[in-house]
């Protein structure tokens, strides 16, 4: 068995071993389980995309991506929050100065520091280019940092943060840049967890940054390159998402398949109705469509293709989850409802899916675009295209 097949597997023992039994006592109240992520760095699953040098598993996206699938049968948001310290991790390993590298990076993949991304705003969300927060370039290369960060996971569990910033005050220069923030740096508070629907464990906060001045080694993205360093880390997070939503389908069609085999009605199983059979049916497709196109996309990533194809596989994905957590509650009748069949979890988790790491609104927008230009590419007389 290779590497990556034998994490894959670990993710899965994670789920059934530590999420499963958890979750409900989880959701119950509003800590993160960090003895559970404890347990996920034993496993391997925190420096999937590091090199083995700084601790990490040295997997390819391709071959890491699938982890979130199977943590996604679990809780889609304690996936996401892996996914996001998986990915801010590799940015340490990657692209940071070695003194903070070196530093952080074994921190990092052991599970002894966890790792948060931070470019939302509360004016800014799709249109991340209007971001405000601020970074002052100080004559020994160290960064002020000044402004206010919206949604930001791992709020005060984190241990350090990658803050995306501008650092121009021309209003129409989009220069930024990323920076490393440790929680405990001077001028770094937040304000209350958001009181949310989903997830409550989640801690999900403002980040308030006053006056937080941090050395030049924590750049991690020098300035001009933050906000497009950012859309390469929001591709892999998206390719993520989207291999989570399966793992959320996948669960809730197994859910629907157990009940609706062992009800009885009208004579024989719900399961033996070729009405139950064809709603599990296009469910099914949509998951084998799914795993398609997330699997697509994490080979791409890293290439000009990998947009396109992360954005693909975010807009169908969480789409399909929604209709799949809505059709198997349906299947489950009123037991669908009820706590213990965790379909009803999944019904409030698939819907934030469809805007965590850009909305199902903003792959359209990055589709288009590639569609528009591929139009320009296309003969001028549209009759004679395919003559
Ligand atoms: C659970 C959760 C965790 C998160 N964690 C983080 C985090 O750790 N770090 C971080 O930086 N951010 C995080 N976010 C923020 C997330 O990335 C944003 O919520 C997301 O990008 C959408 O921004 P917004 O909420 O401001 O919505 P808005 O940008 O206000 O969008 C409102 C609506 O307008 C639609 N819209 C926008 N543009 C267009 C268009 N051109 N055409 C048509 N419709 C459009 C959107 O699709 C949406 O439906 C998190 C969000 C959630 C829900």
């Amino acid at each position: 068995m290779n590497k990556a097949e034998k994490i894959r597997l670990a993710a899965r023992k994670h789920c059934e071993e530590v999420i499963f039994p958890n979750v409900e006592k989880w959701e119950s109240g509003t800590q993160y389980p960090l003895d559970a992520v404890k347990k996920a760095a034993k496993s391997g699953l925190l420096g999937l995309y590091c090199p083995t040098e700084y601790g990490g598993q040295g997997l390819s996206f391709a071959e890491g991506i699938p982890v979130f699938e199977e943590l996604g049968r679990g809780e889609g948001l304690y996936a996401f929050s892996l996914s996001m310290h998986n990915i801010v991790a590799y940015a340490v390993c990657h692209h940071g100065q070695p003194s903070f590298r070196d530093k952080w990076a074994p921190r990092l993949t052991s599970g002894k520091s966890l790792g948060g991304f931070v470019l939302t705003e509360p004016q800014s969300g799709s249109d991340a280019a209007r971001l405000q927060t601020s970074a002052t370039i100080n004559k020994d290369g160290s960064y002020t940092l000044n402004g206010r960060k919206a949604w930001v996971s791992l709020a005060d569990v984190a241990d350090v943060y990658l803050v995306v910033v501008k650092t121009s005050d021309n209003p129409k220069n989009k220069d930024s840049a990323m920076v490393a923030v440790p929680k405990d740096a001077e001028g770094v508070t937040f304000g209350e967890p958001y009181n949310k629907i989903v997830s409550p464990f989640l801690p999900i906060a403002d980040m308030f940054l006053d006056n937080v001045t941090v050395p030049a080694d924590h750049v991690i993205l020098p300035p001009g390159k933050g906000l497009s360093g950012s859309l390469m880390a929001i591709d892999i997070a998206r390719t993520s998402i989207a291999s989570g939503c399966c793992g959320l389908m996948s669960a809730s069609l197994d859910t629907a398949l157990c009940y609706a085999r062992d009800r009885q009605m009208f004579g024989k199983s719900e399961l033996d109705f070729q009405g139950i059979q064809w709603m599990l049916t296009d469910i099914a497709t949509d998951l084998e469509a799914s795993r398609l196109l997330y699997k697509h996309a994490s080979e791409l990533l890293g290439t000009p293709e990998g947009t396109i194809a992360a954005a693909h596989a975010k807009r169908f994905a969480p789409d399909a989850a929604v209709k799949t957590a809505a059709t198997c509650m349906q299947v489950l009748g009123g037991s669908g409802l009820l706590a213990p069949s965790s379909i009803e979890r999944m019904y409030r988790i698939a819907p934030v899916m469809k805007i965590v790491d850009g909305t199902t609104e903003i792959q359209r927008v990055v589709i288009a675009r590639a569609l528009q230009k591929h139009a320009q590419t296309l003969p001028e007389d549209w009759a004679q295209l395919h003559n």
